[in-house]
Formats: C-alpha cells, structure tokens, sequence
C-alpha cells in the first residue's frame, strides 16, 4: 500500500492532460493525502492546486520539474515546497520558457521541412506558455504523423530524428542553487531513466548531494520492486532522503496512475518529513 503521497504530477499547464482542479479531485479519488504539482518549468498551475487542496482537505506542497543540465544530458529536477514569489524561481522559470519556445519554434521549422503532414499546426505550439515536446508527440498522433507518442518520437522527436532539437539547459548544479534559494528542497527526479550506466549514476547522484541536491526520486510511476532497490542503493550511498512520485501526465495510462506507488521503503528517509505538521495535517490524520 502506498503512503498516500504523490510528489510529481502534472497538469495542463505544462504536458499534462488534467486541469489542476480535475488532478487533485482525481487524487483524493486515489487515496492522495500529500501532493506536489511539478508541472515543466512553470508554476501556473499552483494557485488552481492549492485552493483545490483545501477545498478537498488534501495537503499541498508547491512544486516545479525544472530541466537541467549535467555534463551535456538533459536531467529532471523536481523543486519542493518552493516559494513561489522568490526571485531565483522567478529568473529559473523566464529563462526557460525563453528555451523551450526558441525550441519549439526549430522544432515546428523541422517538422515543416521534413515534410510532417498538417506542419501549420505545429507553429502554434510554440505559442504555449511552456511548450514541451509532448505537444509536438500529441499533435502528430492526432494529424496522422505517428501511430502514438512513442512512435512520434521514434519516427519524428528524438534523437536523431529530422525534428530533434536539444536545449541547452541550465547545469544542474544552477538548477538546484535556484531551488535552494527559493526555500524549496531538490529532488532527483526519475534517477533510473537516464541513459546512464551504473557508476555514471552514481556521479550523478553524489554530485547532486554536493550541489545541495535533498533527495532522489526512489519510486516513481511504474517503477519495478529491482529498481526501487537500485534506487534506494543510490540514495544511501549519496546521504540523500527519498521522495516518491507518480510521474503521472495522462490518468489513462496505467503505469503512471496515481495512489498505486509503493510505500518508500524504510531504509530512507522520507523527504516530506522536512516539513511539519501545518503543511502534512492531512497526512496525520
Ligand atoms: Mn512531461
Ligand atoms: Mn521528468
Ligand atoms: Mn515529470
């Protein structure tokens, strides 16, 4: 059985396909007591989210997914219990819709070139507020370009495809100062879904303690009892706490359906005993 508690989710306000009023009534459906909205690079949604959680009687955290940089790979950090106000998210936030619309406007160009069908779709895209690559997958399923979103990315998206384009994001070591200086704790996102071997992880890992990084991801949606293993291995071995989230962005999908995470195992330290009783209340009671 699961805590109750769900650290990473998204909304419509990055690549999510719930409102956040329509996630969080999903969550108390789920059993969620403690949540965190980590929608890409934007805090949009978190005003929508908290009055949600209160209406609901559900415990909220702000939240935030930012992408970063480490050693030329593109790394998730998820930002916990930040304020919203403070200047640094403020700054980390502009400077990355900058590079995600810059990013999309290349990508639709490609797309344009290589001949994708129904290519004027996609230079509105760049006009959302935090366009993600998930649009671009999304709309060239809905157009008839790909079959699914993985194949959007197999055919069309990823690396190596006519209509990849990479960001160049802030390092990570940037990404996870920001987080600290708007009072939030960084949480590794996703730690086993890097395109890393072993002893890589393990830099990673410890160079994200050092950078002041909090905790790792260590159940995510999906995740099978081995990686979980794997995951708690890496965080003992950094001195990091846990965290656990589902990931989720469509409800539709199985795999990344809220309120079925397993339980943190308790070798680690839970990352949301970092906040009291006020903000944890219903996760108390
Ligand atoms: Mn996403
Ligand atoms: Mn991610
Ligand atoms: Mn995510």
């Amino acid at each position: 059985m699961s805590h109750g508690v769900d650290l990473h989710l998204h909304s419509t306000c990055s690549d999510g396909v719930l409102a956040p009023l329509a996630l969080v009534e999903l969550l108390a459906a789920c059993g969620i007591r403690l949540f965190a909205l980590t929608d890409h690079d934007t805090l949009a949604g978190q005003a929508e989210a908290h009055a949600a959680a209160t209406q609901l009687g559900l415990s909220c955290l702000s939240g935030i997914e930012l992408s970063g940089r480490w050693h030329g790979r593109t790394v998730h950090i998820v930002g916990l219990g930040i304020d919203p106000s403070a200047p640094a998210i403020g700054a980390a936030i502009a400077l990355r819709r900058q590079l995600r619309q810059a990013r999309a406007r290349a990508i639709a160009a490609r797309l344009d070139r290589a001949g994708a069908p129904g290519s004027a779709a996609y230079a509105g895209l760049a006009a959302h507020d935090t366009p993600t690559r998930m649009h671009f997958a999304r709309a060239l399923v809905e157009l008839g370009a790909a079959s699914d979103v993985p194949a959007a990315f197999s055919r069309w998206l990823g690396r190596g495809k006519p209509a990849h384009v990479s960001a160049e994001w802030p390092e990570l070591a940037a990404t996870v100062a920001d987080i600290v200086a708007a009072g939030g704790a960084a949480v590794l996102a996703h730690p086993l879904r890097y395109m890393l071997s072993a002893g890589q992880r393990r830099t990673l890992a410890g160079e994200f303690r050092s950078a002041g990084g909090a905790a790792l991801e260590v159940v995510t949606g999906g995740a099978a009892p081995h990686q979980i293993e794997t995951a708690v291995g890496l965080a003992l071995r950094a001195g990091l706490e846990g965290s656990v989230g589902s990931d989720c962005h469509d409800p539709s999908l199985p795999w990344h359906r809220p309120g079925r995470l397993a339980k943190l195992p308790e070798a680690v330290v839970p990352v949301w005993k970092r906040w009291g009783p006020a903000t944890l209340r219903s996760l108390e009671a």
